[in-house]
């Protein structure tokens, strides 16, 4: 597999595995990211070790000029993009009354904005060359919802919304668009869990576990290989969550 891939949000956790395992697999990869840049630095010297070359690119994807700084430096360096895959995410914790407008605003447009700004502008060269892939990373609770999680969850099921639309608008290009929606899985964005929290959502876990970035990783590979698969929400849970 040898393919051009945007990731945003690839200085830590899920993107950052994302990032590691398909540049691996012979991919290019553009590895955005936000506020990390040590971070990002770092993928990109670890990776170097290997002998793979990945791109860093800086860019606040809540904001449209930035998405756009973020595609035109793909296209006129590699000339087309093969795959999207929209992961920078947030999260906000607490009662949905106390919900200040700002932290609302904040979710909104770096989790969901986000991605349909930079679904459009990379699906403009996607339907030219006809071909391409796009990879949401949703989660469950944008299946089933999750209490004091209200605004994240608005915004997942807002995502799943985009994939579905833009998967009947897109096909007829040959464009797949898919959700990932994991379940809980071990980087940043859950260190306020305490270990026995982690505990009792294991043993809820058919599987016994919560997953681990690379679990992700493997998917979004499927994902990008498949060829008949669009407009779908696949879940990599453990079957935590069972719809
Ligand atoms: P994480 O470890 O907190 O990493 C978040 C990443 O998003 C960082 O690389 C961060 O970049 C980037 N980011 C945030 N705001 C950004 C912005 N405005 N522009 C560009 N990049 C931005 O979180 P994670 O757990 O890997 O989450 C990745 C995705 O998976 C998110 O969409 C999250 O909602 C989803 N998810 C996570 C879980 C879970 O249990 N961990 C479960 C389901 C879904 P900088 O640090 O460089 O700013």
């Amino acid at each position: 597999m040898s393919k051009v891939i945007i990731i945003t949000g690839a200085s830590r956790g899920i993107g950052r595995s994302m990032a590691e395992y398909l540049a691996r697999q012979g991919n290019k990869i553009i590895a955005n990211y936000n506020k990390s840049e040590e971070k990002a630095k770092e993928l990109q010297e670890e990776l170097k070790k290997e002998n793979i070359e990945i791109d860093i690119f800086q860019a606040d994807v809540s904001k449209r000029e930035e998405c756009q700084s973020l595609v035109k430096y793909t296209i006129d360096k590699y000339k087309k993009i093969d795959v999207l895959i929209n992961n920078a995410g947030i999260s906000v914790w607490g009662p949905f009354t106390d919900l200040k407008d700002e932290q609302i605003k904040e979710i909104i447009e770096t989790n969901l904005y986000s991605a349909i700004a930079m679904s459009q502008e990379v699906s403009k060269y996607m339907i030219q060359e006809k071909s391409g892939c796009i990879i949401n990373i949703s989660s469950i609770w944008g299946l089933v919802g999750a209490s004091c999680e209200v605004a994240y969850s608005i915004t997942k099921a807002g995502i799943d919304g985009l994939t579905k639309g833009l998967a009947k608008e897109l096909g007829p290009s040959n464009i797949r668009v898919n959700s990932i929606a994991p379940g809980l899985i071990d980087t940043e964005m859950i260190s306020d869990f305490t270990k026995e929290e982690i505990k009792e959502i294991e043993n809820q876990t058919p599987l016994g576990k919560i997953g681990k970035p690379l679990d992700i990783a493997k998917t979004a590979k499927w994902l990008i290989e498949d060829e008949f698969t669009t407009g779908q929400v696949i879940s990599p849970n453990g079957g935590w969550i069972i719809t």
